[in-house]
């Protein structure tokens, strides 16, 4: 199709019509994205400081990842995992460079990854803890939409409709040591959590509770599990973001940026917990050439161009014009997050209105509910840039300020 044909094609109507209606989209139909910029089919450009919800850490088509793609699907576009694919055991050696040695599964999503730790988990309980099998998770957690996944995600609204979930699952508050301790019984086997909780609003744990956690693990023999789903891929400055805490997890997750846009999903644990054997687990695709050369080539690209460093150095400065932007605007207040991963809180449910507005002026931001603005651009992002973005988001809360003065 040419490029006029597909300007002419009303795709929001199309889209109406043909696909399930799951999701609350922005009124945008995006054909085209380089670095941190996209472009809608009118031809406008924006600002992208969603990067596919962080999935885009190196931006958008970066250079090394469009040319591993390019050269992988030219050699070899899938083989089953009877075989030894070179990609896929690449990228599980470089995953074992930065996560201290651990040995890595993939899949293609951040839930089938949570889902492989759980089961990982329960053999673990199987062998090890008595047959324990329950999991505690976090209230204000996110782990995924598959039902196992549904059942360790800890906020009500993902859960009610789909009752009765897999049993095993239960949730403590977050940062909250003595309620995780109090719900440790003997069917416990593993805790699951975020070291910093993204779709929940971007809220880091604490020191204590995330050191605590790793304690109480040890002395009771129980499974530690870091989604890094989100907060991994040097989101947050370091590789990991549970690096930030001094501990090291049993087993990891993570999936969103670790191919730079290509789906895919990883299951890393220690030697520990390394006890799945022949039949236990597997998948058609997880692992798949496509995919793993993407992320070999994100990998290293985030360690050859400094990007955990450029992530912290780029977080400061992008939540010193967030600071500066809540000391004007008297409705957003409350920054937070870590390295490129921030967000503000948002009075009187405007955050809605601050994403349509700020999209109307050429950047992409995404609000977590009501009430809270994330921000997690890639981890490339350029102090330019930043300055644009915040320019562009000044205009934006003037806009709304003056929308607030109208109506009182
Ligand atoms: N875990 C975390 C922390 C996430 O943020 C997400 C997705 O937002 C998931 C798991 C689920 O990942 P996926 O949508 O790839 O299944």
């Amino acid at each position: 199709m040419t490029t006029t044909e597909t300007n002419k094609r009303d795709w929001v109507e199309l889209e109406h019509k043909y696909y399930q209606g799951t999701f609350k989209r922005q009124p945008l139909t995006l054909v085209r994205g380089k670095g941190t910029r996209v472009w809608d089919v009118d031809g406008k450009v924006y600002l992208d400081f969603v990067a596919g919800i962080a999935v885009n850490v190196l931006g958008h088509c970066h250079p090394a990842v469009v040319k591993a793609v390019q050269e992988q699907v030219e050699q070899l576009v899938h083989v089953s995992n009877l075989y030894y694919n070179v990609r896929q055991i690449e990228l599980a050696e470089q995953l074992a460079q930065v996560s201290g040695g651990m040995r890595s599964f993939f899949s293609n999503s951040g839930a089938e990854a949570n889902e492989g730790a759980i089961k990982l988990a329960r053999k673990y309980g199987r062998l090890h803890r008595n047959g324990a099998y329950e999991i505690i998770s976090m209230e204000r957690s996110f782990h995924g939409r598959t039902l196992a996944t549904t059942a360790a995600t800890g906020q009500a609204s993902y859960q009610a409709t789909w009752v009765p979930l897999p049993d095993g699952f239960r949730q403590v508050p977050y940062n909250d040591l003595d309620a995780l301790k109090a719900a440790t019984s003997e069917k416990t086997v593993g805790v699951l959590l975020e070291a910093v909780q993204g779709e929940g609003g971007i809220w880091p744990g604490t020191p204590e509770f995330i050191q605590g956690v790793r304690q109480w693990c040890d002395e009771q023999n129980l499974v530690m599990i870091c989604d890094e789903v989100q907060a991994g891929m040097g989101r947050t400055g370091k590789f990991f973001s549970w690096e930030h805490y001094g501990i090291v997890p049993d087993i990891v997750t993570m999936a969103k940026g670790l191919a730079g846009g290509v789906p895919i999903g990883a299951m890393l644990t220690g030697p520990r917990t390394d006890v799945f054997e022949y039949g236990d687990h597997g998948t058609t695709f997880g692992g798949n050439p496509i995919a793993t050369a993407a992320g070999v080539a994100t990998v290293r690209t985030i360690l050859e161009e400094n990007l955990l460093e450029n992530a912290s150095k780029m977080g400061a400065y992008w939540r010193s014009k967030l600071e500066a932007a809540c000391a004007k605007y008297p409705f957003i207040d409350s920054p937070r997050g870590i390295g490129l991963m921030q967000a503000v809180h948002v009075s009187n449910d405007l955050a809605p209105v601050i994403v349509q507005k700020a999209l109307e002026h050429g950047l992409l931001l995404n609000n977590l509910g009501p009430s809270t603005l994330r921000m997690i651009p890639p981890l490339n992002l350029s102090a330019e840039e930043i300055d644009e973005a915040a320019d562009i988001l000044d205009r934006t809360l003037a806009d709304v300020a003056q929308l607030l003065a109208a109506q009182a």
